[in-house]
């Protein structure tokens, strides 16, 4: 009766190494009746969606196909630091508008590696 769409690849690692997970007591009794019908808001198990590669993973859900879907939206969060770090270098170095990448100068992508190295060091530790 449903079909379920499959995990698309990871969006950090690129690799298609997504699985589903259940977990049959995540919720342990809380009731999430705000947002499901009686009976799936009181249900012990949940689902998310992991990268075996990476360990990326999404947040507990009653469906699994929330699960899928909530994956399937997910942009890396890497990614998100790194845009973050080309727009705090960007505007240090005193530019107004961020436009797109081939808008920023050198300087900029220097200061963004170095944010990227400490960063990967702070994983390390
Ligand atoms: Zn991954």
């Amino acid at each position: 009766m449903h079909d379920l769409k499959d995990p698309k690849p990871c969006p950090c690692c690129n690799k298609d190494m997504a699985c589903v997970y259940k977990d049959s007591n995540i919720f342990n009794g809380q009731d999430y009746g705000n947002r499901y019908p009686k009976k799936v808001a009181l249900q012990n198990h949940g689902f998310q969606v992991r990268c075996e590669n990476c360990g990326m993973q999404t947040c507990w859900w009653h469906y699994e196909t929330e699960a899928i879907d909530s994956w399937n939206k997910r942009e890396c969060d890497c990614l998100d630091d790194v845009l973050e770090a080309l727009k705090k270098a960007h505007f240090a170095l005193g530019c107004a508008t961020l436009l797109d990448k081939s808008d920023i100068c050198q300087e900029a992508y220097d200061k963004v590696d170095a944010v990227i190295d400490k960063m990967k060091k702070e994983d390390e530790e």
